[in-house]
């Protein structure tokens, strides 16, 4: 078979990436959609496991904690100190009966500490329950 080509035609096929349209940044796009998302939610009561009430080894808080459920279902609590440990005999099942909201996307877990106030700032604050 002969192919003819005729270099007369204008080029359709493969357009050049215009300018502004980054290749790495579209993808970088692209991958943050399609990642599993970790998911948090704020618990401002106690939270027992097996009889035990929690407390922040940080700074002895026994309540309002941020519970974070990572992408392979591992549960971490975090306090209004900014402590945050993994906690294994919480699990993705307990994590689901405590969300209370649709999970919010943020870029990352420390904009949501930042953002709902677990980032240390409110270390020893109390809300009204
Ligand atoms: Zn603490």
């Amino acid at each position: 078979m002969r192919v003819i080509i005729n270099d007369q035609q204008p080029r359709t096929t493969v357009p050049d990436t215009p300018p502004g349209d980054d290749p790495l940044l579209r993808l970088q796009q692209e991958t943050e959609e399609d990642h599993p998302r970790i998911r948090f939610t704020t618990h401002p009561e106690p939270i027992t496991i097996a009889g035990i009430t929690v407390m922040c080894p940080a700074c002895g808080a026994r309540r309002d904690w941020m519970v974070i459920c990572d992408v392979p279902g591992r549960l971490f609590l975090r306090c209004r100190c900014a402590h945050q440990w993994h906690e294994p005999e919480l699990t993705r099942t307990d994590f689901d009966a405590m969300i209370d909201a649709p999970d919010r996307k943020y870029p990352t877990l420390e904009a949501v500490a930042r953002d709902i106030g677990y980032d240390g700032t409110l270390t020893g604050a109390y809300f009204p329950q």
